[in-house]
């Protein structure tokens, strides 16, 4: 096994697979450090929805097909319960053949672990990371793999980790954001399905989303904590025909529910997202509310940006102070604009102050009559703040 490389990537996550895959036909030499052990992985039952944009760069990866079961949006329906004001979103009127793609967590993971086992010798599974350190000339983490204690030493040490095991990065702080709210998931089948067409509905309890997938959609309903762990308690019928009353008629009764599973959220994001020797990336980096579904979509763009960083700097510097700075200011505006855009959907959508739910009608009907803002609007959706 080499003792020093280019780029060490820790983490095999959707955003670690992604850079790696971004650098592998370059000169550079990139490990990846995951910690679990090789497919198939436990299912993760998390559906995310995947802009048109991070359809581009996963194509470019050259994973886009061989993700299993990938359903498109073609309309996105945004809507508050009891109050007037709704908003229809269309690929047509994006000029896109669909605003966003849903497809499941596992799938996506799956598909990265096949291209990066095929693409990358250095790609360890099982593998875990237990402390990261840096000099001024190189990064060193110490992992254990094969029930042996290993030392490698990086270039670059590239954060990929989701956020949860590394949280202590010298000159790097953890901001975090409890909204008190958990996001109850599972799949779930209605009476009247509406082919391709994703609903965000706003309640006071929290948003809800019903992304397509399949013959079905993906829920994802966010709750106060207690009233969520409730909802993981209901029989189906019970749970169906709660779900029915909160998000309205739409669709008809709901049919069938598939199994619940539920994660609190939080904003959590680090700054800077560099420190000497190291980059951070995806939900290490930042973890958001999934109302806006931008989380793993903005985590890609960040694979994408610092793999383009490290090809364009020459082979002595990279990790290097101004590769760092230059990527660090790159992304600035695109995080800063998905973490605000998100936080404020969460606390403008999430309550039933006076006068609250009257604005908020007359933006989404506002949003609706007016076709340039709602261009804008999808525009950012499918291509980040700096699209
Ligand atoms: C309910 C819910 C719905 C969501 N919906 C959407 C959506 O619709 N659209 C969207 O874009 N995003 C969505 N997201 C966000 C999305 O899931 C994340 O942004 C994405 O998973 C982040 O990928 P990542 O690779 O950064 O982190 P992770 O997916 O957390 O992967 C991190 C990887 O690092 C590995 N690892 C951790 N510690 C170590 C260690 N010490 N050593 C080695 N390896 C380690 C882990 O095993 C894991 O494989 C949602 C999230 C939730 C919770």
């Amino acid at each position: 096994m080499l003792s020093h490389v280019d780029v060490l990537i820790i983490g095999g996550g959707p955003a670690g697979a992604a850079l790696a895959l971004a650098l592998q036909e370059s000169d550079r030499t990139v490990m990846v450090l995951e910690a679990q052990d090789d497919f198939p992985r436990p299912a993760d039952p998390r559906a995310l929805a995947l802009s048109y944009g991070a359809k581009i760069l996963l194509q470019r990866l050259g994973v886009w097909d061989s993700i299993e079961g990938a359903t498109p949006i073609e309309t996105i329906h945004i809507s508050q319960r009891g109050g007037f004001g709704r908003a229809l979103l269309t690929a047509a009127e994006s000029g896109v053949d669909a605003l966003g793609y849903v497809v499941n967590y596992s799938a996506l993971s799956t598909a990265l672990h096949q291209a990066l086992r095929q693409a990358n010798p250095l790609y360890l599974t099982g593998a875990v990371v237990s402390s990261v350190k840096s000099t001024p000339g190189f990064g060193v983490a110490e992992f254990e793999h094969g029930g042996r204690q290993l030392e490698v030493t990086a270039s670059l040490l590239v954060l990929a980790d989701g956020g949860r095991s590394l949280a202590q990065v010298s000159g790097v702080e953890r901001h975090v954001v409890d909204y008190d709210q958990t996001a109850v998931i599972c799949h779930v089948t209605a009476e009247r399905p509406r082919r391709h067409v994703a609903f965000e509905r706003f309640t006071s309890f929290g948003p809800m989303a019903l992304l397509p997938s399949g013959a079905g959609y993906d829920l994802v309903w966010t709750a106060r904590p207690d009233e969520a762990e409730a909802l993981l308690q209901l029989d189906d019928s019970a749970f169906l025909a709660k779900l029915h009353e909160r998000f309205g008629d739409r669709l008809g009764a709901f049919t069938s529910a598939g199994k619940r599973a539920s994660f609190p959220l939080s904003l959590k994001y680090a700054r800077p997202v560099t420190a000497q020797r190291m980059a951070l990336i995806g939900n290490a980096a930042q973890a958001m509310h999934p109302v806006a579904g931008q989380g793993f979509n903005l985590g890609l763009r960040d694979a994408w940006e610092l793999g383009e960083e490290i090809l364009n700097t020459p082979h002595a510097e990279i990790g290097g102070p101004a590769m760092l700075q230059h990527y660090r200011e790159g992304r600035r505006r695109d995080t800063g604009g998905s973490i605000l855009f998100t936080d404020l959907l969460v606390r403008l959508f999430s309550n039933d102050y006076a006068g609250v739910g009257l604005g908020r009608g007359l933006g989404l009907a506002a949003l609706d009559l007016l076709p340039a803002a709602k261009r804008l609007v999808a525009r950012k959706m499918i291509f980040g703040a700096k699209g």
